[in-house]
C-alpha cells in the first residue's frame, strides 16, 4: 500500500477545511446547543443557517478524523479497521482516507 498517496489526500483535505475558516468547533457547538430548540420549532426560515451549522460540524469531525488518521500513519496502524482489525479496502481509503473502519463494520454501525 502506498501510504504517501493517502497522506497527501489527508493533508490536502485538512488544508481545505482550515482555509475555509471552519475550524472553530467549540464556538459552533455551543451556539448550536443554545439555539437547537428554536431551530427545531421553526418549520422554515432558518433552514439556511441550520444547514451551514451542520456543514461546519461535519468539517470539525472530519478534521479530527484526519488528525487521528495521520497519527495512525505514524504508528503504522493506518488502513487497519478499528473494529475488526482487517485491512480496509483501498477503494474505501481512496474515497475516505480518514476512515476508521472497514465497509462491513460501517454497515454494522448503521443497523
Ligand atoms: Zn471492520
Amino acid at each position: 500500500m502506498d501510504k504517501g498517496v493517502y497522506k497527501r489526500s489527508l493533508l490536502k483535505k485538512r488544508a481545505e477545511i482550515l482555509t475555509e475558516g471552519n475550524a472553530k468547533p467549540l464556538n459552533i457547538s455551543s451556539e448550536n446547543n443554545a439555539r437547537q430548540g428554536d431551530l427545531a420549532d421553526q418549520a422554515s426560515g432558518n433552514n439556511e443557517v441550520h444547514i451551514q451549522v451542520k456543514i461546519k460540524q461535519t468539517d470539525a469531525k472530519i478534521l479530527q478524523a484526519i488528525e487521528e488518521a495521520l497519527r495512525r500513519m505514524e504508528k503504522g496502524t493506518y488502513g487497519i479497521c478499528r473494529d475488526c482489525g482487517d485491512p480496509v479496502a483501498p477503494a474505501r481509503l481512496n474515497a475516505i482516507p480518514w476512515t476508521r473502519v472497514c465497509i462491513l463494520c460501517k454497515e454494522k454501525q448503521k443497523s
